[in-house]
């Protein structure tokens, strides 16, 4: 898992360009890998909160597999499905009124594959498998994460722009996308066709929450709603009942459901971002999702400054618009940055000469002259990309593709 997460650093051609490196120092010569999107840069924030969010968990609690036996989803605590759909209110994110279905899952990785599953089951085993595809650029993940078991029920089928064959497909509509930051909506529009909503960064940290999201199948995660990834909490909020039971029987034959510790940990989490966000009191402090906006729109200012200043790369350019949550019109920032080399060369093996290690267009199904920079690294991490992208700042003289 983590190698193909981490798309291991390979070994690159060698570059050679006109870039008066500054002196070599010792942060110069680090290596700093900037491919992951581990949303390490929230960890401050949360040092900050102190002992606001810890639980206790004594040795003779959470025992059983069953979380609520009953219930269509019976590993999900009821303390969870409570605090998930409180914070989609309070944000007003996604519609989560009672006829919606929440799922939990380990990550929203699993819950992808649990959709694809829930989706394609029922159609005849005798066909070919159901053709998955996802407008480029396209998360990494997607390709893998489809084909990764050859299953007879559903294979990917790359760009939803080229995607010509008739009948049946699931068409996975990430928004805003990784890795370009894009507001999107499905493609494809055919008959027989089926929509994942992957909104794992439709927060207000990212972009302008402009609506409730209300899809049939939406995706979110723990991960990069608060940075607490490594609790491997996501959930889909599902309209139709069958979906859902679908996803509950695929979970419960991959992992019998999801760690309690985990779920109530989130839950805790979440709603102490609620309580803040709804807190009226005159000197109440910034909450979590101020506080994550304020610091993203902070580094993509720094981050167009220093790109603007070495000519050699652009960004994606991004409209205002206005966030319900936060009151007033906020600039898009998202995730990642999508760097493109102005003179077509290979982005990535480019900023590896740099010893910045990125993830270069090809993963995500477009060309080398693109590649995704995570936004989410801790301080220290971002100044030195920042430090070391300032010292780019002649033409590249000798191409590389
Ligand atoms: N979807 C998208 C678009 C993502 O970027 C990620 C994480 N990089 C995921 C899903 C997976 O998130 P999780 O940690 O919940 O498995």
């Amino acid at each position: 898992m983590v190698v193909g997460f981490e798309k291991a650093v390979s070994a690159t051609k060698s570059v050679v360009t006109s870039a008066k490196k500054a002196p070599t120092t010792l942060s110069s010569n680090r290596v700093i890998n900037f491919a992951r999107g581990d949303p390490t840069m929230y960890e401050s924030y949360w040092r900050q909160m102190g002992e606001k969010c810890t639980i206790v968990i004594s040795g003779h609690n959470l025992m059983s597999y069953f979380s609520n036996a009953g219930h269509f989803c019976w590993f999900l605590m009821p303390e969870l499905d409570r605090a998930i759909r409180r914070l989609h209110c309070v944000v007003g994110n996604a519609v989560v009124d009672d006829d919606r279905y929440i799922v939990v899952g380990n990550g929203s990785t699993q819950l992808f594959q649990a959709v694809l599953y829930a989706l394609s089951s029922s159609y005849d085993p005798d066909t070919e498998p159901l053709s998955v595809v996802a407008a480029a650029p396209f998360y990494s993940s997607y390709p893998e994460e489809t084909d990764f078991l050859r299953s007879g029920l559903y294979k990917w089928a790359g760009d939803a722009y080229s995607f010509d064959k008739d009948g049946a497909y699931i068409e996975v509509v990430t928004s805003p996308n990784n890795p370009d930051g894009a507001i999107r909506e499905a493609v494809v529009n055919r008959d027989g066709g089926k929509l994942i909503h992957d909104l794992a960064y439709y927060w207000p940290q990212y972009t302008p929450i402009t609506g409730k999201a209300d899809n049939d199948i939406m995706l979110f995660t723990f991960s990069k709603a608060t940075g607490h990834a490594g609790s491997r909490i996501g959930w889909a909020i599902v309209k139709d009942i069958e979906v859902a039971t679908k996803m509950v029987k695929f979970m419960e034959l991959s992992s019998i459901g999801v760690s309690k510790e985990s779920q109530l940990r989130a839950a805790k989490i979440l709603e102490v971002i609620s309580d803040d966000c709804q807190n009226s009191a005159p000197d109440k402090e910034e909450n979590f999702f101020e506080y994550g906006q304020r610091l993203m729109s902070d580094r993509w200012e720094k981050l167009r400054e220093v790109v603007k200043r070495n000519g050699v790369f652009s960004l994606p350019k991004y409209p205002q618009d206005y966030c319900n949550f936060i009151g007033k019109y906020t600039d898009p920032s998202p995730a990642f940055a999508w760097l493109k080399s102005k003179d077509g060369l290979n982005c990535d093996n480019l900023l590896r000469e740099l010893k910045i290690v990125t993830r270069g267009g090809t993963n995500f199904g477009v060309d080398s002259n693109y590649t995704r920079i995570s936004m989410l690294s801790p301080d220290e991490d971002f100044n030195l990309l920042l430090e070391k992208l300032s010292a780019i700042k002649g033409t590249i003289i000798n191409g590389n593709n």
